[in-house]
């Protein structure tokens, strides 16, 4: 599944390839892809004369900026775009096209039929589901510690589910949750709340390095995922825990341990990530 540096690298990759084209029609070939409006019709006659103004991002989600619209695309397990010629062949699993006044499309593929769009008029989308109630951003400046202790520091729940809530911080999936939390030698099992000041400092820079770097170097996730230029992303050689259970910790040669947390596959460093403080265990052992 993409995570935020899979979808921001989308965004820039749409950003250079279709601002400023106007789509001349819309064809939507499977119906339940959209979202809103509920009459497949009234999306594609409201998109005819749109122009990509720009593309933007929140969460996971994918904004087209257009001149009287936005368009929320999220690309849930296996959406992708691309752009073509009209009259190139129609690869499998293309169901909804943006045919361009100047000859190219822009086709929505996706195999598990998973992904969503919604239409909006412009200034209502972040107002309204799904974007209505999504966390803080953690590449944006707004994403201080404090505003991060301040969501996540009180709550008695596991770290590793409340970081992948995205009602609190967006973006950061099962991945780079996992990047994150081993790098800040942090427990996924630990409750948010027994967290050291040191401790939530250590996961905020975390987070915020974690992403940066998988930003830069293009995103992708572990399944062959393919950017919006048809592009293999290649950040899945820098993992350093993520898919690598009973490989050696590339810290400390300790077998990475595979567990489910929340219902989630989870990998941990047992020796880098202990489960307790390393205060309470010195408390024990006196
Ligand atoms: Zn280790």
């Amino acid at each position: 599944m993409p995570e935020l540096p899979e979808v921001e690298t989308v965004k820039r990759t749409l950003i250079e390839l279709i601002t400023g084209k106007t789509m001349e029609r819309v064809q939507v070939r499977l119906p339940r892809i959209i979202q809103k409006p509920d009459d497949i019709q009234q999306f594609e006659v409201l998109l005819q004369g749109q122009t990509v103004e720009t593309i933007e991002r929140r969460g996971k989600f994918l904004r087209f900026i257009l001149t009287d619209y936005v368009l929320v695309s999220h690309l849930r397990m296996e959406g992708r775009y691309g752009l073509y010629q009209a009259g190139e062949p129609l690869e499998l699993h293309t169901h909804v096209i943006f045919h361009f006044t100047d000859g190219t499309e822009l086709r929505y593929k996706d195999v598990r039929q998973f992904g969503t769009m919604h239409l909006f008029p412009k200034g209502e989308d972040l107002k309204q589901p799904p974007l209505h109630k999504l966390g803080l951003e953690p590449l944006e400046e707004a994403f201080t510690f404090e505003a991060f202790r301040q969501a996540i520091g009180h709550r008695k729940t596991k770290i590793k589910p409340l970081l992948l809530n995205q009602a609190y911080i967006v973006g950061i999936g099962n991945i780079y949750v996992d990047e994150s939390l081993f790098l800040a030698g942090i427990h996924p099992e630990r409750e948010a709340s027994s967290l050291s000041r040191k401790e939530l400092a250590a996961l905020h820079a975390s987070i915020v390095q974690t992403l940066r770097e998988s930003v830069e170097v293009g995103g992708s996730s572990v399944k062959s995922y393919v950017n919006g230029q048809g592009e293999m992303g290649m950040f899945q050689h820098q993992l350093n825990i993520y898919g690598r259970e009973s490989q050696p910790c590339k810290t400390c040669g300790t077998p990475i341990v595979k567990t489910v947390v929340g219902g989630r596959g989870t990998h941990t460093c047992p020796k880098c990530q202990p489960l307790k403080r390393k205060r309470a265990q010195k408390k024990s052992q006196d």
